[in-house]
């Protein structure tokens, strides 16, 4: 059982409720969690708002706040081997992901954001008023309440949880109802590298949980990632005061294959650009757009890397593919495959769920499919799940557009020997990232986000800083008073 993290104490929901997280791997129940409420929610808004006026925090110096963080990517690799096996087990991502990525990963966004606590300044402006000093301040936004999905349940909340606390804020984090232990254990270490009571909080719970942070007068920003549907509920929850939202919501990335291109490197890309974490990834190549002459080829060649991987349980080390992450998600991906065989695609390889010894996991074979047109679901439906949609294209200058005919424009990625093909592309494509024959990365130091529907603003790098601070002006008349 996990409790709750308010003002710097552990404790149960005050209703008593309770929910239980699953094992993916065999379905069976891992944990059981506190609930959190409406009057729990009141008491993390009450805890995150008096620190953020208690001088142990407000009053505490950049170099300190920057060692509690470094302090906390050392717990994080401290206990490294502990955090990934519970990612595992609750998320059902491989362990060589866990522990190759999403650990390391977490630890270095600590780092990161750590070294920026001394470097978020102001700017003296050269106003034109005769006599006048004018100065800008960066100041904390206030409480910020982080909404995280499951896909990458620690690695998104260090994303949020690093640049909230350098740039001064307090946080009431709230993990998805999947996958809530690795944040629990996060906090437990955050505890430890000695924020002062009510700087950090925890409230584990699903969407009404989430609904009543992003609708409480007391929260000045809302970080989420997570669904398009649900970006859209919290712009509505936001009205009342105007609280400050970063989304980043949905992606369906397009993978431009050239005629030039290296098909066994855009092959080893490619497949690992879509199945990564089995797609469930909001950056995931979702449609793959390949010149004609090089379609039958790519295809075949994605199909037999993607059925050569190994589905199975994270915790096995030869696993290369995990489960999906719920019996539910796993039933949307599915449906998602049968109406794309209902409208014509041509299934190439997978297409149903794994059975066997995976029987009881909510393990999805990887699945190809040939002759995609641009009408089709299966091409403009966000998936999330380890499908592999293959289009043909004529003529590289109607690709743009193809491409760009989405809601979403979170990635795109381009495969091509040619540089001018490559950075015409790069800058033409309407998303926040542009991958160029490599996989998509994140990384702490440059921007994550979406243009259109994938989402509002973005985190990482410096746009993190702008994302968690409120600019102030400050005027001075320097003449006689
Ligand atoms: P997915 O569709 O991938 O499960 P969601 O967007 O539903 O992702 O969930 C992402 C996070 O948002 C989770 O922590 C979830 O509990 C939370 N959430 C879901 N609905 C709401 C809501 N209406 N308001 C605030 N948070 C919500």
């Amino acid at each position: 059982m996990t409790d709750l993290f308010i003002g710097g104490e552990w404790g149960p929901a005050e209703a008593g409720a309770t929910f239980t997280t699953l094992n993916p791997a065999d379905g069976s129940v891992f944990e059981e969690c506190a609930e959190a409420g409406a009057p729990d929610v009141d008491r993390a808004v009450a805890a995150a708002r008096s620190a953020l006026a208690d001088p142990a925090w407000a009053g505490m110096t950049a170099a300190a706040r920057a060692r509690m963080l470094w302090r906390v990517a050392d717990l994080v690799e401290e206990h490294a081997d502990e955090l990934a096996e519970l990612e595992t087990r609750d998320n059902g991502q491989p362990l060589a992901v866990a522990g190759g990525v999403t650990v390391p990963g977490a630890a270095e966004h600590f780092r990161y954001f750590a070294g920026w606590c001394t470097k978020i300044e102001g700017s003296v402006v050269p106003v034109s008023f005769p006599d006048t000093l004018h100065y800008t301040r960066r100041e904390p936004v206030g409480v910020c309440a982080l909404i995280t999905p499951w896909n990458f349940p620690l690695m998104l909340a260090a994303w949020k949880l690093a640049p909230a606390l350098a740039c001064g804020n307090t946080v009431i984090i709230k993990p998805a109802e999947q996958t809530p232990l690795s944040t629990v254990m996060l906090v437990e270490l955050m505890e430890r590298a000695g924020f002062p009571p009510g700087v950090v909080n925890l409230l584990t719970g699903g969407p009404a949980t989430g609904a009543a942070l992003a609708e409480h007068s007391g929260v000045d920003k809302v970080s989420f990632t997570g669904s398009t549907e649900v970006g859209r509920k919290l712009v509505h929850a936001s009205a009342g005061n105007l609280k400050r939202l970063t989304l980043e919501l949905g992606g369906k990335t397009p993978s431009i294959i050239a005629a030039d291109a290296d098909i066994d490197a855009a092959v080893a890309g490619n497949v690992q650009g879509a199945l990564f974490n089995s797609g469930q990834v909001c950056a995931a190549y979702a449609r793959f757009y390949v010149d004609r002459r090089r379609a039958d080829e790519f295809t075949e060649k994605m199909a037999a890397a993607a059925a050569a991987l190994v589905l199975g349980p994270g915790l096995d080390p030869a696993s290369q593919l995990g489960p999906l992450v719920s019996e539910e998600h796993l039933a949307k991906v599915d449906s998602h495959v049968r109406g794309a065989r209902a409208e014509g695609a041509e299934l190439v390889t997978g297409g149903r769920r794994a059975g066997g010894r995976l029987a009881e996991g909510f393990f999805y074979e990887p699945t190809v499919f040939a002759g995609v047109t641009d009408e089709m679901a299966i091409a403009r439906e966000e998936v999330f799940g380890p499908v592999i949609p293959v289009l043909a294209y004529d003529d590289p200058d109607e690709i743009v557009e193809r491409a760009n005919d989405s809601a979403y424009g979170l990635a795109a990625s381009v495969w091509t020997r040619d540089l001018s093909t490559a950075h015409r592309l790069a800058a033409k494509v309407r998303a926040g990232a542009v991958f160029i024959n490599m996989i998509h990365v994140p990384d702490a130091a440059t921007t994550w986000g979406g243009f259109k529907a994938s989402g509002w603003g973005r985190e990482m790098g410096p746009y993190a800083i702008d994302a968690y601070t409120e600019v102030k002006g400050v005027w001075t008349h320097l003449g006689g008073a």
